[in-house]
């Protein structure tokens, strides 16, 4: 945006100078007669092309602060509108620049255009041309600053969320010394430091893992992979737990599908998914596992006949740090990084996550991966 707007100003102002920048009347007398003519009313040809360029938003103002020329973006973003600067405050600010000289730069909250209530977070810069216009440059910020808070709060949840797990092992630490001569609560509390301490190590393991798939928006190195294999890898991870509470997990038939794709972090995903439908459901429940192929798409699917999730929160369950229920995902060791972590890992092979649930009947939620392009048969093959 800076170097833009250096290189705008001193060719505006170059042009402005040299070529006459100003709207001429000229006033000719021919044949006898006296004829006024307005002259090029319009920008310099420089100024035109560097706006056509321009995809950051810019117009330039005449004195009456008609608006002569603006970039594609000054219109899309709703800045300009029928040849008139659409907010006051940028009126205001050309006002400024005029009477001072001086160029402004200034961050502002406007609308999305004269029709639209939205508002948008824009950085503005002023400044004269010539003795008679304005040039204004605008950059949308919003997403930018969404991004950034997005990041704050992350930051702040992570610390609020490290806080209870450490406090906890604090004071256990000095409980187990207070009891030191009575053995039944020097295991009671050595018991609750073990598990508090398993809380932190896959607290820390999930924030680590979340901050580097955001970092990245597609796999370095994917490798072809069998869904089925997938599956089993991340359903025998949960068997322990589910036989401990007798649900069964029940896995559907081969399919014999191929992504492209990370395994480790394939496998994490869906284990996510299937540690949750077990933690969410009542013990002897069951939990589905399936893999479909159709239409170039791969859908692995994980039912649960469990406690099942509110319309109102279905929207707010890939979020970080999440929970529907705090007190049961905290009993349960949740971290609340678990569905985001899934909807990253999909993310970054292409393919998206989809839920349905109904409170009381249970959940089914099914994520959708490209299936791999067949792979060539080996000469090994093709002359067997
Ligand atoms: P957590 O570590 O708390 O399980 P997740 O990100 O995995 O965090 O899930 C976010 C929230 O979504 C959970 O706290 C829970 O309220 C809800 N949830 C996730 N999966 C299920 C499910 N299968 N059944 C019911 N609720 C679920």
């Amino acid at each position: 945006m800076e170097s833009t707007w250096l290189v705008l100003v001193s060719l505006a102002l170059g042009l402005a100078v040299g070529a006459g920048f100003v709207t001429l009347l000229h006033v000719a007398e021919r044949h006898g007669r006296r004829a006024a003519e307005v002259v090029n009313p319009a920008v310099p040809d420089g100024i035109d092309q560097v706006l056509d360029a321009l995809e950051s938003a810019g117009a330039v103002l005449d004195p009456s602060n008609n608006v002569i020329k603006a970039s594609p973006a000054a219109v899309s973003m709703g800045l300009v509108w029928n040849q008139q600067l659409v907010h006051p405050e940028l009126l205001e600010l050309a006002g400024q620049v005029r009477r001072s000289g001086d160029a402004i730069s200034e961050s502002l909250i406007l609308s999305r255009g004269p029709f639209n209530d939205a508002s948008m977070r824009v950085r503005v810069r002023l400044a004269r041309l010539g003795t008679r216009y304005v040039l204004i440059l605008a950059e949308d910020r919003t997403e930018a600053f969404r991004l950034d808070e997005v990041r704050r709060d992350f930051v702040a949840n992570i610390s609020h969320e490290l806080k209870t797990p450490i406090a906890a092992v604090g004071l256990l630490a000095e409980a187990l010394g207070h009891a030191a001569d009575d053995p039944v609560q020097v295991r009671r509390f050595a018991n609750r430091l073990t598990t508090e301490s398993g809380r932190l190590t896959r607290l820390t393991q999930e924030i680590i893992e979340l901050s580097r798939l955001q970092a990245q928006d597609s796999l370095a190195e994917p490798e072809v992979l069998n869904v089925d294999d997938i599956v089993s890898a991340a359903v025998d991870q949960s068997r322990v737990v589910a036989d401990a509470d007798r649900i069964t997990i029940a896995v559907g038939k081969k399919s014999r599908a191929e992504v492209s794709g990370d395994e480790r972090l394939l496998v994490m995903a869906v284990h996510n998914l299937v540690a949750n439908a077990v933690h969410y459901s009542p013990e002897g429940s069951r939990v589905g596992v399936g893999v479909r192929r159709h239409d170039g798409v791969v859908e692995i699917t994980v039912t649960d006949q469990g406690v099942g999730i509110a319309e109102a929160d279905l929207e707010r369950i890939f979020e970080r740090f999440f929970r529907v229920d705090q007190a049961r995902s905290r009993h349960t060791g949740g971290t609340g990084l678990g569905l985001s972590i899934v909807k990253h890992i999909v993310q970054i092979h292409g393919g998206d996550i989809r839920v349905w649930s109904q409170p009381g009947s249970g959940s089914t939620f099914t994520i959708r991966l490209p299936e791999a392009p067949p792979t060539a048969p080996s000469a090994a093959e093709t002359s067997s």
